[in-house]
């Protein structure tokens, strides 16, 4: 079983994966967590490249290209055998945030999108998708304000990162053909926003 944790910057992804990663692990399930941009060595130095404030310009499609890159070493090196041994895998992030940020908010065309992550990421896609969605205002003051190169960028475009998720999932972008997509209401605290995820783990994955 493979879930993903989706959704915009300070919509509580990260507190979610490590409260659902516990709950899950309580229960006895085998448990392979991971992070997208990042979970391996190749890609925390691409990670550092992506979201560092540097001066070296990035074109977006090769944005788009960078964190493939890093995704197709995450899919080799740690998501694959995890699930080959029979493990689940729970990936903060993982492709549907590429077709987010750099197609729909970024502007590069889809077709592009779709085949190059037929050849990083191919079949290995996610059975859950778990889509936390919250107003800009409030995710901002959640993270108290940009934090990275891509939290930078401008209200435009981040508005357009909360369309696109919605969007994603309506479209079933970067979702297995029999799997499943669900949006949640990420405004509640912590516990409850918790027992809701738990209720569509549950429910999609018969837990
Ligand atoms: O969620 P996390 O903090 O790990 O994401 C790191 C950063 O990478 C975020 O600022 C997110 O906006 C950005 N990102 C991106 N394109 C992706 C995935 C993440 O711009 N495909």
């Amino acid at each position: 079983r493979f879930i993903v944790l989706e959704g915009p910057d300070g919509s509580g992804k990260s507190t979610q994966a490590s409260l659902l990663a516990q709950w899950l692990r309580d229960a006895g399930v085998p448990l392979t967590t991971c992070r997208d941009p990042g979970g391996t060595r190749l890609g925390d130095r691409l990670r550092s490249i992506l979201l560092d404030r540097h001066d070296c310009a990035i074109d977006m499609t090769t944005e788009l290209l960078l964190y493939m890159a890093g995704r197709a070493q995450l899919v080799r090196e740690r998501i694959r055998p995890a699930l080959d041994q029979g493990h689940w895998v729970l990936s903060d992030r993982f492709l549907m945030s590429n077709w987010v940020y750099q197609c729909f908010a970024g502007g590069v065309d889809d077709r592009v999108f779709h085949q190059v992550a037929e050849v990083a990421v191919g079949s290995t896609l996610p059975d859950l998708t778990l889509v936390l969605d919250l107003e800009l205002e409030t995710a901002l003051a959640r993270t108290g304000g940009a934090r990275d190169r891509i939290e930078d960028r401008s209200w435009e475009y981040r508005q357009r990162v909360r369309q696109g998720f919605l969007e994603a999932s309506k479209r079933r972008i970067a979702v297995k053909p029999e799997g499943e997509v669900r949006v949640l209401d990420a405004s509640p605290c912590p516990d409850i926003l918790l027992t809701r995820l738990q209720h569509e783990v549950r429910h999609a994955l018969g837990f």
